[in-house]
């Protein structure tokens, strides 16, 4: 029965039934790699143009590194996880069809430690390697391959914008929705289980759990209403707590700090999203009253708000009293107060001097080439982007910074072609194709580069015709 529904499904997904996979007593192989770029695409090519989404170089920048350390250390797959952070305060996670996986700021904020944020994501990646959401295509007929794409979108919708979401989901309600995404409680203990595994494996406390746990009560104790979306979905039940307390004992005691990085993310996110009148005085209490988490992260996050708040002078003040900090995201900050002062020389030389500590980090690397831009230097800003065009070929923001400078020097094909890797790496292959469209239709360019952009253009219409059905 569930091989004839299986099968019926796989014609509707229309090429990709060409091969069908062998079906185990698993769904292993339910997907093909076609099939999971396709949902990779059309749901982070969504995510990608929606304004909720957390933009910042540095936040993201921390969520792959985690998430792959995660995954690298604590599985034993290959897994290509995409993470992407949703701008809303409440506390919420959610795994989807692709290996993505999604955290809500509300989250980031809320977790007192870095094991209790990595708890939450190790739990999001076992609902993966577990492959609990193939559960989805065994159920009910309409949770075929596409329509699990239209629930998906719809319930990001849901998440950023409720007036978007009414029409998206005028067919079903919300929490009909919902509840088809939903796993069942069997999966909820598994992929705590499986999470514990993960967590552990990976060097961090798998205490966390539990600490998460209260964590999140505290909240619903003092209630700003911002626990109850993870909570529907993850109910804490005594059953949950009692079943990890008793794995615990089977992990050795891992005493870990969290890394300043995880304190210096949650300060700068409160910095740029509370609110921006009181902002200041939130972090001057935090030092005043010495009941900060981690006393430079207060400091670091007053500076921003400082910034925020165009009070440069005062942003560099609070700067020097934790200058003495090796860390990239302090030299970013530096130069982040400097460009706002409109000292741009001394801006460049704090980019320098944190490259030359941390050679590849990618906010450094994108905020020197920014500012060479900025100050007419597009020539040189476009050499040094070139350096790591490879190292991080896919990321969208070199792209788009390459595309700037060639715009600036008046290059139209490459800045066509520049701005088409640029959408191709933000899942948006329509754009992608346009922009490259424009580029063979420019009017400069030499032979070489005519046959590059004229031959990348094909193979990106073969891949749209995929991606797109
Ligand atoms: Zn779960």
């Amino acid at each position: 029965m569930k091989k004839l529904f299986l099968s019926t499904l796989f014609v509707s997904v229309s090429v990709f039934a060409i091969d069908l996979p062998e079906l185990g007593s698993q769904f292993d192989n339910l997907l093909n790699a076609n099939d999971e770029k396709k949902i990779v695409f059309q749901i982070l090519g969504r995510v990608n143009q929606s304004d909720s989404v957390i933009t910042d170089v540095e936040i993201n920048d921390y969520i792959n590194k985690v998430g792959r350390e995660l995954s690298l250390k604590g599985t034993d797959e290959k897994l290509a996880l995409k993470f992407f952070i949703v701008n809303d305060s409440s506390i919420n996670a959610f795994a989807m069809l692709g290996g993505i996986i999604g955290i809500h700021t509300g989250l980031i904020l809320a977790a007192n430690s870095e094991s209790e944020l990595l708890s939450v994501l190790s739990h999001e990646i076992a609902h993966i390697t577990q492959k609990h959401l193939l559960r989805l295509f065994d159920s009910q007929a309409r949770n075929s391959f596409k329509s699990y794409i239209g629930l998906a979108i719809a319930i990001l919708a849901a998440r950023s914008s409720p007036q978007v979401a009414s029409g998206a989901l005028a067919a079903s309600s919300a929490a009909q929705v919902q509840n088809t995404l939903d796993f069942t409680r069997e999966n909820e203990k598994e992929a705590d289980r499986v999470g514990m595994e993960i967590l552990s494996k990976s060097g961090y406390d798998p205490k966390g759990f539990i600490d998460f746990f209260q964590t999140i009560e505290k909240f619903n104790e003092f209630s700003t209403g911002a626990a109850p979306s993870f909570l529907r979905t993850h109910p804490i039940t005594g059953e949950r707590i009692s079943d990890i307390q008793d794995r615990l004992k089977d992990f050795e005691f891992i005493q870990k700090s969290s890394n300043i990085e995880f304190h210096l993310i949650k300060a700068k996110l409160k910095a740029f999203l509370g609110d921006k009148q009181t902002i200041i005085g939130h972090f001057e209490r935090e030092i005043q009253d010495k009941n900060s988490l981690n006393e430079i992260a207060s400091y670091y996050g007053l500076a921003y708000a400082y910034l925020r708040n165009n009070k440069a002078d005062q942003a560099m003040q609070t700067f020097n009293l934790i200058e003495h900090v090796d860390h990239s995201m302090v030299y970013q900050l530096k130069a982040n107060i400097l460009t706002n002062n409109n000292r741009f020389q001394e801006a460049y030389i704090a980019y320098e001097e944190g490259l030359k500590k941390y050679p590849n980090n990618v906010s450094l690397i994108t905020g020197a080439a920014n500012l060479m831009i900025a100050l007419n230097q597009s020539k040189q800003a476009i050499e040094f982007l070139k350096k790591y065009s490879e190292l991080y070929s896919n990321l969208a923001i070199i792209h788009e910074l390459l595309a700037k400078g060639y715009s600036a020097l008046g290059l139209r094909l490459l800045e066509h072609e520049s701005l088409s890797n640029a959408f191709y790496y933000r899942y948006n292959i329509q754009e992608a194709i346009i922009q490259m469209d424009l580029a063979t239709k420019s009017s400069d360019g030499n032979f070489y580069e005519k046959s590059r952009v004229d031959f990348r253009l094909k193979e990106l219409k073969r891949e749209a015709e995929i991606l797109l059905n």
